[in-house]
């Protein structure tokens, strides 16, 4: 019975993301680009993994999202993976050049398809119970937020939301970064490792704090590396004005969580701070304290 009821809602998942994707190439057309949007754009540049620290790299500008590659001990540690295979393999591919390290483990920040789509690039068919996905116990909210009567609402809202119809260069530009017109396929796989509270695990050799934190969805985890000095905060925080409503009249955006995750973070002193979108920061400390001083204080004004 469980297994049917999941099979259901990931299948519904998988559903909503083709929809989404196939909405952005079916609706492709030149136009002009917005200048704040084209500076934006330019200021997270081309897509390349930087380094943050021996073990971490960031993949920066490949598909609408931030994510990151850990090198463990016997195997790479995945925290999200894009929204698409294709940007999610061509991550792969230039980490390749530096390490031929099998992908041994899955961390979801949360459920949101720019964060979740380019999975099967890491996990391939058949792999499933080898690669481990960890994510937050309140996975299931989201899953449940796709059966909804407003579904088709949601969707054209947000493909207009995120400028999906718009092509720029032969990619798709959204507000959120690139979206490539080419291998733009979306996949799914459900988690196979709960977290339901602050939880301390060694993965490969590489310690890991999680804490599941309501911010972007409920079902979002903050994750810090401690020997790393590294943050990973998904779409908890960035440095834009963050996302605590949008114009599709979904449900589950916290904005007490957009002005509480800032506070968890700071106490955790990152050197480094790794947001869902947007850019990485650094070895810059004192404007990591000064970006979640400011997010915190914005959305509580
Ligand atoms: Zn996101």
């Amino acid at each position: 019975m469980r297994t049917n009821f999941r099979r259901i809602h990931f299948t519904l998942q998988f559903v909503f993301h083709c929809l989404l994707a196939g909405v952005c190439a079916a609706a492709a057309a030149e136009v002009g680009m917005n200048p704040e949007l084209s500076t934006y754009i330019e200021a997270i540049g081309k897509p390349r993994l930087e380094k943050l620290t021996e073990r971490v790299y960031v993949a920066r500008a490949y598909g609408g999202s931030n994510f990151l590659f850990i090198i463990g001990d016997g195997g790479v540690i995945a925290i999200d993976s894009s929204w698409h295979i294709g940007s999610a393999a061509q991550a792969l591919a230039d980490l390749r050049k530096i390490t031929d390290k099998p992908i041994t483990t899955v961390i979801y920040s949360h459920g949101h398809p720019d964060h979740t789509g380019g999975v099967r690039a890491f996990i391939p068919d058949g792999a499933e119970d080898r690669i481990p996905i960890y994510a937050s116990a309140k996975w299931h909210r989201y899953q449940d937020e796709l059966i909804t009567p407003i579904q088709p609402m949601i969707l054209r809202r947000g493909a207009k939301q995120f400028d999906l119809d718009r092509v720029f260069d032969g990619d798709i530009m959204v507000s959120l970064g690139r979206f490539p017109a080419e291998g733009a396929i979306v996949s799914y796989l459900p988690p196979s490792r709960e977290i339901d509270g602050p939880t301390e695990l060694t993965i490969e050799g590489v310690r890991f704090v999680f804490e599941p934190h309501a911010t972007d969805i409920d079902d979002a985890l903050l994750i810090r590396l401690p020997d790393e000095n590294v943050v990973y905060a998904g779409d908890a925080v960035t440095d834009m004005f963050p996302f605590i409503e949008t114009p599709r009249m979904e449900t589950g955006r916290s904005a007490e969580g957009f002005v509480t995750a800032p506070g968890i973070i700071a106490g955790w002193k990152p050197d480094h701070l790794v947001m869902g979108h947007g850019n990485t920061i650094i070895g810059d400390p004192d404007r990591i304290q000064r970006i979640l001083r400011v997010q915190r204080d914005a959305v509580r004004e």
